[in-house]
């Protein structure tokens, strides 16, 4: 019943990610893997959409490029009306670094740095001045619940949840318009893994942001806007709403 107003409500927005035909192989040769065999798809601002998909379709590596880490074989990939076929690799640094936010699958936090210090390392990485950078860091880590004991604290004392809330802080930092998670609930239980999805759609999202969750948990199809289903290196369908989803993944287990 909900699913027609949440397009609706999406429609009109502009695009916040266009991809068209993009293709990827590793390697070379007899050994060559084809991780992505032609990906269309559109991610629309104000959005949350969740790509899905069995281990190995491709889901890093077309999230990586969106995100500009990775160069594409062929195709065309616009974000935030950027077009990476029209940037060189210093402007694609670049822009990233200003507009996009990563959270990774393993948090990536540095055990010998205070979560405050991880957080600020990639404000002081991009050439702010220290203070100011610890300052942003505890702000965003103010946002993800955090309080100044937690934050001179180490991620090694730090359980999962925590350790999960510093990755999507120092994602958030820099106040990025995207923000990519490469399967940010896999390692937290359940409860945990619902906390971190409610708190990054509310504080990550907004009418000119888009967020790109890749998940394999069910649990937490409900905080999407739409779903894109991934096979073998293309987007098989989108779905409007999670539910229909829901559905989907009953009928074939
Ligand atoms: P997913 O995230 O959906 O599990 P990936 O994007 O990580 O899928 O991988 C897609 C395919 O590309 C897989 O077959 C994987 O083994 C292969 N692959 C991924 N990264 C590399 C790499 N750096 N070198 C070679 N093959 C890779
Ligand atoms: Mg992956």
């Amino acid at each position: 019943m909900t699913a027609p107003i949440a397009t609706d409500t999406h429609e009109d927005l502009p695009t916040a990610v266009r991809c068209e035909g993009v293709t990827k192989t590793y390697g070379s040769g007899p050994t060559a893997t084809r991780a992505l065999r032609g990906v269309n798809l559109e991610v629309r601002t104000g959005e949350l959409l969740m790509l899905v998909g069995p281990s190995g379709c491709g889901k890093t590596t077309l999230i990586s490029i969106i995100a500009g880490v990775l160069g594409r074989d062929g195709g065309g990939c616009e974000v935030l009306a950027h077009d990476y076929n029209h940037m060189s690799q210093g402007e694609t640094t670049r822009f990233r670094g200003k507009n996009i936010g990563f959270v990774f699958q393993a948090f990536n936090l540095i055990p010998t740095l205070t979560a405050a210090e991880n957080v600020a390392a990639p404000l002081i990485i991009n050439g702010a001045k220290r203070e100011r950078a610890v300052d942003l860091a505890s702000q965003t880590l103010g946002r993800v619940g955090f309080d100044d004991r937690m934050m001179r604290s180490s991620p090694v004392d730090l359980s999962g949840g925590q350790q999960q809330r510093v990755a999507i802080a120092r994602a958030l930092v820099h106040d990025p318009r995207l923000i990519v998670c490469d399967e940010p609930t896999s390692a937290l239980d359940g409860e945990t893994g619902q906390k971190v999805m409610d708190l990054m759609r509310r504080i990550a999202m907004g009418k000119d942001r888009a967020l790109i969750v890749v998940t394999h948990d069910a649990r937490i199809f409900r905080f999407a806007d739409r779903i894109a289903e991934m096979e073998d290196g293309m987007i098989t369908r989108v779905l409007d709403s999670p539910n229909e989803m829901k559905l989907g993944s009953e009928a074939t287990e």
